[in-house]
């Protein structure tokens, strides 16, 4: 059942608390990247312009003693979001207590204040993040209408997210979480076909349910990266020194009699003697490695089939980077995939998974694709087909 979104909610002087995801990079007490602040910026303004009296939050890093807590203040990103809105935003440096609840309730319409680090409350006992009831009652208290918009945590059972929804008389999606159900949900429930998933990234052990959940659900599968090796080790080819997952391979060999006329694994490999940018390279097929080398990326032939294998697609949903994207020389996998991707007329691009994302972002391929998910964890989850708890505690239409 669909979620309730911003347009089906009033929020015309009330206050509405907005759980975003400001989980923002930092490095010694700078914001080194305020991608997620900027994200959020449309849901906040829409409310503020709608003339509710808004209240935001959101954890940064992971608290688990008091120590922890040094350097997670928010303070710096409530700074950096006043600055973005262009407005003041209040910031009350507690989770509960007098002064929070006197700031909210001195905020007007049209005005915005955010409290501290939701994971503080984790310190002594971590309320926040094993849902604590009392705590999400308490925040939900403090306003009238709870608005989601924070998908990298949806994935969890937290009090900011589940806790308040379950205490508070209504409940919607923001923007970016609604944008991120349409296009990862719709892909996964309702794909266009043909329906290709591209999966990669290091291990086999780390993507089984997604794997499964393609496997099901698509039409082709088509593997890179690391995981790669551990199918081709149950296959009875030698794979050198590339990264396997020795207790996987029984399972890589259910998936691959799974899989039958499906899964398609990369026929020739770039490979080197050294996990290094500079070693020299040799591209071979997949039964010519030598025991000293290891594959680090896939090669043109594999390329080139895949994007046969991509050319009709309707529906692509890509997780895990193909080579080692870090190093340019084996980037190019990866890259020929995103080319092979923005070259699709007319079909539906999502790409989750963190390093996936940064690696279509940092090879300059943003702005190709449908959709790139904002969550790493949850995204894989969303694509397993799994309910996510940040969504499902969310009012329905
Ligand atoms: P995502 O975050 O998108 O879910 P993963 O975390 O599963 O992706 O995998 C990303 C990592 O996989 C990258 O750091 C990349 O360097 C690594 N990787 C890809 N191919 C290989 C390979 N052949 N050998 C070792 N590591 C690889
Ligand atoms: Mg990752």
């Amino acid at each position: 059942m669909p979620v309730k979104t911003l347009k089906d909610i009033d929020v015309k002087n009330k206050t509405v608390l907005v759980r975003v995801d400001f989980n923002v990079p930092m490095e010694n007490g700078e914001i080194t990247d305020d991608n997620r602040i900027v994200q959020a910026l449309p849901t906040l303004q829409k409310l503020l312009d709608d003339g509710a009296k808004v209240v935001c939050f959101s954890h940064l890093g992971r608290i688990k003693t008091r120590e922890d807590k040094k350097g997670k203040s928010l303070d710096v990103v409530a700074r950096r979001l006043g600055e973005a809105l262009n407005r003041e935003v209040v910031f009350v440096p507690h989770t509960r207590g007098q002064a929070l609840e006197q700031a909210v309730e001195a905020l007007r319409p049209g005005e915005i204040m955010m409290f501290e680090n939701t994971r503080f409350e984790d310190a002594d006992g971590r309320k926040e993040s094993k849902n604590d009831p009392e705590l999400g009652k308490y925040w939900a208290s403090l306003g009238d209408i709870f608005v989601n918009d924070a998908f990298g945590t949806a994935h969890r059972a937290h009090a900011s997210n589940v806790g308040i929804a379950a205490h508070i008389e209504e409940s919607a999606a923001g923007y970016l979480l609604e944008r991120e159900i349409k296009h990862i949900g719709d892909a996964i429930e309702h794909p266009k076909r043909p329906f290709v998933a591209i999966l990669g990234g290091i291990k086999v052990s780390d993507k089984i349910g997604v794997i499964r959940s393609f496997l099901q659900r698509a039409d082709k599968v088509l593997i890179g990266g690391g995981m790669s090796y551990t199918f081709m080790k149950a296959q009875g080819f030698e794979i050198g020194e590339s990264v396997v997952e020795d207790d996987k391979i029984d399972l890589a060999r259910t998936l691959l009699a799974e899989g039958e006329g499906k899964l398609h694994l990369p026929e020739d490999f770039k490979l080197t003697k050294e996990f290094s940018n500079d070693a020299p390279i040799r591209i071979a097929a997949r039964d010519d490695f030598r025991r000293d080398e290891m594959g680090l990326d896939i090669g043109p032939k594999t390329l080139a089939r895949y994007g046969e294998l991509l050319s009709d697609a309707k529906t692509v949903v890509w997780n895990g980077p193909v080579g080692v994207f870090e190093m340019p020389n084996f980037a190019q996998g990866t890259e020929g995939i995103c080319k092979a991707l923005a070259a699709l007329e007319d079909a539906t691009t999502v790409i989750g998974g963190g390093d996936s994302a940064a690696a279509a972002i940092s090879l300059g391929y943003a702005d190709q694709f449908t959709h790139i998910s904002t969550g790493g964890g949850a995204s894989l989850e969303f694509m397993e087909g799994k309910p996510l708890p940040g969504i499902g505690c969310l009012d329905t239409l």
